[in-house]
């Protein structure tokens, strides 16, 4: 075997075959590397002892993973099949060790660099990297993370558990056959510890049941150790929370803190606006109108020139009204 030969198939993942000639598209990166099984090396599928006659070599195009420049690479390979003794004389097929056992008709590297891929990226994202179509990407992934889930035993572990957050994303959008029915929303509750950065668990759903079906991926003592948990104004997780982790205190999430405050703000300006229209106020009119947003001013230097004297403006109608509200109480 050529040193180069040897080279490439190591980068390749590949073992117990010999690359007998190679083709390549340069416009679209494209390699083919023409492979055969070594004859000395061949075993029986199903035994693992060697296999004493040739019966065929049959031809498998294999998907490989990306090598230097070649973004697409296939090898064509000749698995030999022939006699296996132990096997009762039958015609058996080469093991072939560098194939994934559940997606036969690619490498290992490659499935392995597509699942790495997709732990960083979309699936969508990572299909278009790899030429690879998104559902069979889709599949790597969710057969990867069920084997990976055999190893994170969370109750096992040792795990700082002092913060915690949970909270419900999209997962999909079922959308109804005719333009009368209902699209179906459905969404996943997400367990995360927030000291290590990670997703614990997640379970279907948005209800209570939901959380806790995360949450028993922990042992009881372990959830008595959690000091905070970070949720949004949700009753249903709020009230299992208090009922399961009887030591957090419940952290209501910045985001929908702002929320509420920017709600109740709007719900004063409705109402100022009405006064303003009866008393036919025209500045206060523009200035409360309906289109207008509002956010508390955090960063006065910030404004341009025009919004701070919108804002110098709103400041003396504003303490006018305390000045008069306190002549008035006296
Ligand atoms: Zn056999």
């Amino acid at each position: 075997m050529e040193l180069h030969d040897d080279l490439i198939l190591k980068s390749l993942g590949l073992q117990g075959i010999k690359i007998e000639y190679w083709a390549t598209c340069d416009e679209e990166l494209k390699l083919v590397l023409y492979a055969r099984q070594n004859r000395n090396e061949a075993v029986c599928n199903v035994c693992a002892n060697s296999i004493t006659h040739v019966h065929e070599w049959k031809l498998r195009k294999i998907r490989a993973a990306p090598l230097g420049a070649y973004e697409e690479v296939w090898i064509y390979l000749k698995q030999l099949r022939g006699n296996c003794h132990i096997c009762g004389d039958r015609v058996r097929s080469s093991k072939v060790a560098f194939t994934h056992p559940h997606f036969k008709n690619m490498t290992y590297s490659l499935c392995e660099k597509a699942g790495r891929l997709m732990e960083e990226l979309t699936c969508e994202a990572s299909a278009r990297i790899l030429r690879l179509k998104s559902k069979t990407m889709w599949d790597i992934d969710q057969y990867r993370m069920k084997q990976m889930k055999k190893h994170l035993n969370y109750a096992e572990r040792d795990l700082d558990l002092e913060s915690m957050s949970a909270d419900e994303v999209h997962y999909r959008t079922i959308f109804g056959k005719k333009s009368s029915d209902k699209n179906k929303v459905q969404f996943v509750t997400n367990l995360v510890c927030t000291n290590i950065s990670k997703v614990l668990s997640n379970a279907m759903g948005r209800k209570g049941s939901s959380l806790l079906n995360c949450l028993k991926v922990l042992r009881p003592e372990q959830l008595l150790k959690i000091k905070y948990f970070a949720l949004d104004m949700h009753d249903a997780f709020i009230k299992v929370v208090e009922h399961a982790c009887k030591n957090a205190k419940i952290c209501i999430d910045r985001f929908h803190l702002a929320q509420g405050v920017n709600d109740v703000f709007d719900e004063v300006r409705k109402i100022e606006f009405k006064l303003a229209k009866d008393n036919e106020d025209k500045f206060l009119m523009e200035v409360l109108a309906p289109h207008r947003k509002y956010i508390l001013v955090e960063r006065e230097k910030n404004l341009s020139k025009k919004d701070y004297t919108k804002l110098e403006r709103l400041l003396d109608i504003l303490l006018g009204a305390r000045y008069s509200l306190h002549s008035l109480s006296v």
